[in-house]
């Protein structure tokens, strides 16, 4: 069979059970893929065929056996910031190039349980700080739909493996923006779930208040698979939240369209650098949305100008603090021949560390010294508790915000934008994660380049059924999500 990557995860899984195809037969086929084409995208960091099809024989027994769950045998890929027993997990750095975890993440745990075939670990920004992929330090990921531009980060091996049909989906992480970005920039569906939805146990962590899982994957109806699977409070991180999860796949068509409220954020659709195509193409899709039902409000949120000033001190301070743990002495890098405790602290981080995550620590340490704290730090957290706020007042006259997930479409590798350039890139999607929403991209069309463009739908809290029921929708009325990139068909 030539076509088992076509397949939506509900075909795979039908396949599967009416053992049409075996998970063998499906995981060797993705591998043979990677085989082939994985050198031109450049995903995937590790591949693990021998796990991955001794996974695939252990489906194929339970299937046989009869106690399969929904998804068992179909593969997925996980983004290398997950850490993996006995597979190596980089986070895309240096420091951790040797770096084995003795345990497996809660949501690696939960995908081994539910059946999945873990088929190796995906590219991605080091420390998930970026929105190229570039920073890794194993080198720059492709965009599917132009090989010689970035698929986004931080999550970019993620998307485009997925892109690429290289697997059938994947996870990422979302700190602001990693899993939205990326999936605009390849034309995929991504979702960011509500702070606490999915436990960050065993994630390597960024910004710690800021930091949530999610699935990356062709349509709505495939990411609601996979939060079925990963979603859920788990004992082990205590910020993850103790509330019963949805029955996501079945949900996918109870948050009707119609007469559905969706806020337009007047301050969005005026920001300078928002690239004309994507205004087009979102505003399209709304209109689309508004075919179907909705009611479009124009809404404020004052506070847009201050997202990337806020972000930009409160995940740094915070990575500063996570990041003080590679020290050369407990495990990752090490430099040669250290003279002295110090010297080895200082060379270990030096060669270990990229120059973007070293300026985030930098500024980081910074706002949190003695006598920058309340001037930066405490001042950044005030303001984040009224972007919330903001948000909270939307959320009384809307049911959702719609607004683009990225002012562009992907950029080309090497273009070596500005720390400032790039980080107002995250304009749209920093809030979410500030105010700690849930929000979902959907692919809505291409620019004049050919390049995907994608719609960013905000919710409030735990609103992720009505997030991937109104996507879900918007996708059995429109085709985008279906466009492939020339590689995806090309053949194994
Ligand atoms: N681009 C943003 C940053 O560099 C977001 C990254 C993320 O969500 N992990 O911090």
């Amino acid at each position: 069979m030539t076509d088992l990557h076509r397949l939506s995860i509900r075909e795979l899984a039908e396949g599967l059970s009416q053992a049409k195809f075996s998970s063998r037969e499906l995981t060797e086929h993705y591998l043979q893929r990677i085989a082939k084409l994985d050198s031109q995208v450049k995903s995937y960091v590790t591949v693990t065929p021998e796990q991955a099809l001794a996974e695939a024989n252990a489906a194929d027994a339970a299937l046989k056996a009869g106690n399969a769950t929904a998804l068992t045998g179909i593969p997925l890929a996980h983004k290398d910031i997950f850490c993996t027993k006995g597979i190596k997990t980089t986070a895309g750095s240096k420091i951790l190039d040797n770096f084995i975890s003795p345990y497996d993440a809660t949501v690696v745990e939960k995908t081994k349980a539910a059946g999945l075939v873990t088929l190796g670990k995906v590219n991605m920004d080091e420390f998930a700080m970026g929105s190229t992929s570039e920073s890794s330090y194993v080198g720059a990921t492709s965009n599917p739909w132009a090989l010689d531009h970035v698929p986004g980060g931080s999550s970019g091996g993620s998307a485009a493996a997925v892109a690429a049909d290289l697997a059938p989906f994947a996870t990422g992480t979302d700190t602001g923006g990693s899993i939205r970005q990326p999936a605009s920039f390849c034309g995929l569906t991504g979702l960011k779930p509500t702070y606490g939805r999915v436990s960050r146990f065993g994630i390597i962590a960024y910004a710690s208040s800021l930091d949530q899982a999610g699935p990356m994957a062709r349509s709505a109806e495939d990411c609601a698979y996979l939060m079925n699977v990963i979603a859920g409070h788990d004992a082990k991180d205590s910020t993850s939240v103790k509330k019963e999860v949805d029955d996501y796949v079945a949900n996918l068509s109870t948050t009707s369209v119609k007469g559905l409220r969706i806020g337009i954020p007047k301050q969005y659709f005026n920001v300078v650098g928002l690239d004309a195509d994507v205004k087009a193409r979102v505003e399209e899709s709304l209109k689309k949305l508004e075919e179907m039902g909705a009611t479009l409000v124009e809404i404020d949120l004052n506070m847009t100008e201050a997202y990337v000033p806020t972000y930009y001190l409160i995940a740094p301070a915070e990575a500063s603090s996570n990041l003080s743990r590679y020290d050369g002495v407990r495990y990752g890098h090490r430099c040669e021949n250290p003279a002295d405790l110090m010297d080895l602290y200082k060379r270990s981080r030096s060669e270990g560390f990229g120059p973007e995550v070293q300026r985030r620590i930098l500024i980081g340490t910074y706002a949190l010294s003695a006598g920058y704290y309340d001037a930066y730090y405490v001042k950044a957290q005030k303001v984040r508790r009224l972007i919330q706020q903001d948000f909270l007042k939307a959320f009384e006259n809307v049911d959702v915000i719609a607004a683009p997930s990225a002012p562009t479409t992907a950029y080309k590798i090497g273009a070596n934008l500005s720390p400032t350039e790039m980080y107002l890139g995250d304009i749209y999607t920093l809030a979410v994660n500030l105010a700690g929403l849930p929000a979902i991209n959907a692919p809505v069309g291409f620019d004049k380049d050919s390049l995907p463009v994608g719609l960013q739908l905000i919710g409030n809290y735990w609103s992720e059924s009505q997030l991937l029921s109104i996507v879900h929708q918007y996708q059995q009325n429109t085709d985008w999500h279906t466009k492939r990139a020339a590689i995806a068909e090309e053949n194994a």
